[in-house]
Order: structure tokens, then C-alpha cells, then sequence
């Protein structure tokens, strides 16, 4: 199924971000996390990729692992230094796998790697090519608090307003901690004609170190109230894990009483995060 067709139901969803193992990490493992986060009532899977192509055939697996659960997948898929005939394998290895929704990306140059393909310098332009290679349902990267690269936070939206105009039916949030901050933007992208859906993206930290990671990787400000509940709880694991998922679970009923219908968990291969958010809005979605 397309997801621009599920997000034009009139109900509230949720849907689950995965990552494939690393190199050299088991396969197998993150099937059966597909397996257990399908039961979980998910509308969709998105599936990350490895910028530079790191991570292809792990990605079509698990998306693959998805649908075959009866959960529509959504394989990410970036440009970055990619030439036209490695997206073209991709792309069919996606059609082949029953996968209908590409998340159009155009990735980050990893440490050490110089740019040597320019035809795909941003994610528009993967999206373009999407759209026009196959019958697929393309969605876009958007950040509340502007791209690091960005000059600013209108600059960015006025960049994600081609990226819109070239194909993408939907957008997916970096994450936040603060739900004004969504709200703020949302205003701004609707007001710089940007209409598709916006799907807000929530990160539930479940261990301390997890934040200076999310700052470092995203940029993202860390309101001061989820501060002190990292102070608080971050020297314990299971008190930790209970806290982020409160606050997670706070943040998506916060956007749904706001009239968004779907969240993106960005619940990074831990079924018992997806199954704790899940559960606290048993009553809420669907
Ligand atoms: P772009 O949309 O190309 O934007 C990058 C920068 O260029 C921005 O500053 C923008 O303002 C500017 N820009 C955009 N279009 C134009 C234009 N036409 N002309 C001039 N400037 C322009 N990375 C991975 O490697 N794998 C993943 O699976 C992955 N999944 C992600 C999922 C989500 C929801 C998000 C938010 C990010 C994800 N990323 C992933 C990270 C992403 O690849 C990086 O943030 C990357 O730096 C930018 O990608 P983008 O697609 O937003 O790029």
C-alpha cells in the first residue's frame, strides 16, 4: 500500500523507524525485530540505508520483511556520490520486492569521502528520478529546526519547497523535543505553499548517552524540562527507558490533540520501545 493513501484515511497512526545491522551484524536479528514491531499494529516500516549504498541488500531484506508481515514498508534510499545505474538496481530490487515507498534522501558524505558524482546534488533530484523510473510513492527528509547546512530556517524551507514541487507526496520530520518548535514550522512550510503531509518524527530516548547523540547528529535543541528528566533518571536503565517512553508518548498525544494523525517513531530496533509507545495509546490510534 501507498503511504500518501494512508495518510489520507481519516484515522490516527503510527508508524516505526528501523535500522539494518551494521556490517558484519546479524541479519537475522533485525528480521525478527520486523516480525515482533509488525504486531505492534504499525500502519508502516521505514527502513534506513546506509549512505554511499552501505547497506543495500539489507534494506530491501527488512522492508521485504515488512510487507511479508502485512505491514507496508518504506525503503530510505540516498544519492549521495550514487550513480544512475546503482539507484536503477535499487529501485528494482524494490519493485521485484513488492515495496511501493521510497523516503528520497540525499544522505550524508561520510568522513573520508571525497564527492565524486554531482548529477544527484539533493534529494530533489533522487526524487525526480524516483518518480520518473517507476510507480512509487516518494517521500522527503524536512527539519523543524532548519538543516545544519542551511543558512537559516527560511532558507531551508524555500529549498524544501523545490524538493516538494519535484515529486515528494510527504514528509517526514527530523526529531524534536519540543512540539512548538513542529508547530512553528508546520505554519512556516504551509505558508511557503508547501501542502503535503508532514509526518512529525519522535525520538523516545531510553538511555542518557542517547542525547548527545541525537544533538550532535541533528542539531536538535534539548528543552530544558526533558533535561532534567535525563539528570534525574539517566544513571538508571529501566527508569530511563520508562521516562523516555512517558515523554515520547506525551509529545505524540500533545500532536494529535493538535489535529496530526500520524507520528513516526524513530524507535531504533527495540520492539520493547515501539511496544511501550503502542500500548500507551492503545485508545488513541486507530
Ligand atoms: P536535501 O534535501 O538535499 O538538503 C540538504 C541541504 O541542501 C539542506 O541544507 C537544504 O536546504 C539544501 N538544499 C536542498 N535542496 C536544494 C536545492 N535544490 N538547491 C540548493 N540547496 C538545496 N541519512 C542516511 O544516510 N540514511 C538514511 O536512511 C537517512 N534517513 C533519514 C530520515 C529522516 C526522516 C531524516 C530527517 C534524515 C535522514 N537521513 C538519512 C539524514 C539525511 O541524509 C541528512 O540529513 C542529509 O544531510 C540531508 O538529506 P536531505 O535528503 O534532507 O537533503
Amino acid at each position: 500500500m501507498k503511504i500518501i493513501d494512508q495518510l489520507q484515511e481519516d484515522k490516527n497512526g503510527l508508524s516505526c523507524e528501523l535500522f539494518p545491522p551494521k556490517e558484519g551484524g546479524q541479519l537475522a536479528n533485525a528480521l525478527d525485530i520486523v516480525r515482533t514491531i509488525s504486531q505492534q499494529g504499525v500502519d508502516f516500516i521505514s527502513v534506513t540505508y546506509g549512505a554511499g549504498g552501505t547497506s543495500t541488500g539489507k534494506t530491501v531484506a527488512i522492508a521485504e520483511a515488512a510487507e511479508k508481515c502485512g505491514v507496508p514498508a518504506m525503503a530510505h534510499l540516498t544519492c549521495v556520490n550514487a550513480e544512475d545505474a546503482a539507484i536503477e538496481a535499487m529501485l528494482d530490487q524494490l519493485q521485484a520486492a513488492g515495496i511501493q515507498n521510497v523516503l528520497a534522501l540525499r544522505g550524508d558524505l561520510l568522513p573520508g569521502m571525497e564527492l565524486t558524482h554531482e548529477k544527484y546534488q539533493h534529494a530533489s533530484d533522487l526524487a525526480k528520478k524516483i518518480k520518473s523510473y517507476g510507480d512509487f510513492c516518494v517521500g522527503g527528509a524536512c527539519y523543524p529546526e532548519g538543516h545544519p547546512e542551511s543558512i537559516g530556517l527560511n532558507d531551508d524551507i524555500e529549498k524544501l519547497k523545490i524538493k516538494v514541487d519535484s515529486g515528494v507526496e510527504f514528509l517526514v520530520t527530523q526529531m524534536f523535543f519540543d512540539n512548538n518548535i513542529f508547530y512553528n514550522f508546520l505554519y512556516k512550510a504551509r505558508e511557503a505553499g508547501i501542502l503535503v503531509p508532514v509526518i512529525p518524527g519522535i525520538m523516545p530516548i531510553t538511555r542518557a548517552n542517547q542525547v548527545a547523540n541525537a544533538v550532535r547528529l541533528s542539531g536538535c535543541n534539548v528543552p530544558e524540562r526533558f533535561r532534567s528528566i535525563v539528570d534525574c533518571f539517566g544513571d538508571n536503565p529501566a527508569a530511563m527507558q520508562q521516562a523516555g517512553i512517558a515523554y515520547a508518548t506525551d509529545q505524540i498525544i500533545d500532536l494529535i490533540a493538535n489535529g496530526v494523525n500520524h507520528i513516526h517513531v524513530y524507535s531504533m530496533n527495540k520492539p520493547e520501545v515501539a511496544k511501550g509507545i503502542c500500548d500507551n495509546l492503545s485508545a488513541i490510534i486507530h
